[in-house]
């Protein structure tokens, strides 16, 4: 029986209700009505449910997709205005002991060079990281409990955040670790990570009980209710996330919806982020055995909905994407990019190419954090290096609040100007540094509170002088 609130996997994300929405979806086709209902209604950014998405997802009408782009782009644009907020991944270990099928990590490959950093190798990864200008991580690691046991990523997030090198600072450090203990995320909580993360690859039981055969990651309940002990053991902002083919997208599309919904039914609180993975080839992976690959006029579209339906959820993704795939769903959605990422393990203090049989998938976008920004900067768009929110408190229900009352973009909106400023004088190329310079000049006009613009320039003057790490 679907309940959104309860604990338990099979009845949050519940077999039967998604067969039915996607028969409600099908039988409403096209239905013009209930579409324009739908897209006024979501026009409030109050959200949709996984229904309304559904009946959207499944219209294949040209004029109704392009009312779709046109309201996800200006959702997208009155909440996040023009600011796409940066990281990178840090894949620390490969070790995995699970069977996933579609993952070169996957336990029976030996063909994959395996590796697990050291303190010292992680310090050095996280100088090269901080000499592209990078403030936010990702980390990344297989599912070992001997090897990367919960002790080895303490301490590597102790690591992470103990290192300054010239002006460089990692801020926030998200964790993408494989599902644990209610007793393991508290210590998460106290070593100061910024989101939890955890993909649920994908939502249809069967199959993710066919492409994880071996292994803990095999638990589909155990699994599923990972984020549930993750905010119960006080981590108050996760992400969920699918890889789009592995299974048909309109299943894992309502999943992650009704998994949003849950978060919020029972925790006052939806998902942090949504990340849209979509299957890549890699070493030992034959992306022909997945027949669900979604094309880029869905993948579009998806990321479209997920903006709609959850308005004031981050959208992720990562390198997987190309430039132009990158481009297209920047403007309908997507808030958060990685930029400069190498995916395997010691990837960034050395070549990549060096390491070329350690990474998890092919990067389709390969330009240096630099080019990332240069180019974001020609679109019209802010980068931001801002970590601002989860150090001044402001996470889950806090965060929301101030979200959805618009008031964050009161702090955004500086926030970004001066962290893309510390990147402009500590990092940028010739031509960045111009680039970033007009934007800032001109978006720092743009503040509309006169106290808080003022205290913005100033602190940006001071960093002339060399002082970092200002923010509201
Ligand atoms: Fe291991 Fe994660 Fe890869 Fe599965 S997806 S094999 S758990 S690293
Ligand atoms: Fe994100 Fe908060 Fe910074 Fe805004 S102020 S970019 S919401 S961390």
């Amino acid at each position: 029986m679907y309940n959104a609130k309860s604990s338990v996997a099979q009845e949050f994300i519940n077999h039967e209700e998604i067969l039915s929405t996607i028969e409600y979806a099908r039988n409403n086709k096209n239905n013009y009505e209930m579409i324009n209902d739908i897209l006024q209604e979501a026009e409030q950014m109050n959200g949709i449910s996984h229904r309304q998405a559904a009946v959207l997802l499944e219209c294949d009408d040209k004029e109704v997709l392009t009312k779709i782009y046109n309201l996800a782009g200006r959702i997208k644009e009155r909440i996040y205005g023009k600011r796409i907020v940066m990281f990178a991944p840090l894949y620390l270990s490969n070790y995995c002991v699970n069977g996933c099928t579609y993952c070169p990590y996957h336990a029976k490959n030996t063909t994959i060079t395996r590796k697990q950093l050291s303190q010292e190798e992680i310090a050095r990864e996280v100088m090269a990281l901080q000499d592209m200008g990078h403030k936010r991580l990702a980390l990344e690691s297989g599912e070992d409990p001997h090897r990367n046991s919960i002790e080895y990523i303490l301490e590597s997030i102790k690591t992470i955040y103990s290192i300054h090198h010239k002006n460089g600072a990692i801020r926030r450090v998200n964790v993408n670790i494989a599902a644990t203990t209610k007793e393991n995320y508290k210590k998460l909580v106290e070593a100061g990570i910024g989101t939890y993360i955890l993909f649920q690859e994908t939502y249809h039981q069967k199959t993710y009980e066919e492409i994880h055969p071996t292994g803990p990651k095999h638990n589909y309940a155990y699994h599923t209710e990972a984020m549930d002990r993750a905010m119960e053991a006080g981590i108050d902002d996760v992400g969920i996330g699918v890889l789009f083919g592995l299974y048909d997208h309109m299943y894992d599309f309502v999943g992650l919806m009704m998994h949003a919904e849950h978060l919020e039914a029972k925790f006052g609180v939806g998902p942090h982020t949504i990340s849209i993975p979509r299957i890549r080839p890699a070493d030992d992976i034959n992306v022909d055995e997945f027949s669900y690959a979604i094309d880029d006029a869905l993948f579009k579209k998806i990321v479209a909905l997920v903006r709609i339906c959850a308005p004031y959820t981050g959208i992720i993704i990562s390198t997987r994407e190309s430039q132009k795939s990158r481009e297209e769903v920047l403007k309908i959605g997507v808030s958060q990019i990685s930029g400069g990422s190498k995916t395997s393990v010691g990837g960034y203090e050395k070549d990549e190419n060096s390491d070329e049989n350690s990474k998890q998938f092919d990067v389709d976008d390969n330009r240096t954090l630099d080019e990332v920004v240069n180019w974001l900067l020609k679109l019209g768009y802010v980068p931001s290096f801002c970590t601002a929110c989860y150090r001044a408190g402001r996470t889950g229900d806090r965060f929301m609040r101030l979200a959805k009352s618009g008031q964050i973009v009161n702090v955004c909106q500086p926030n970004s100007l001066m962290t893309l400023n510390e990147y402009l004088i500590d990092y940028a190329k010739d031509e960045t540094k111009i680039l970033a310079q007009n934007v800032i000049d001109s978006e720092l006009e743009m503040i509309p509170k006169e106290k808080v613009k003022n205290i913005a320039k100033d602190y940006i003057l001071q960093m002339e002088s060399g002082k970092r790490d200002f923010r509201f």
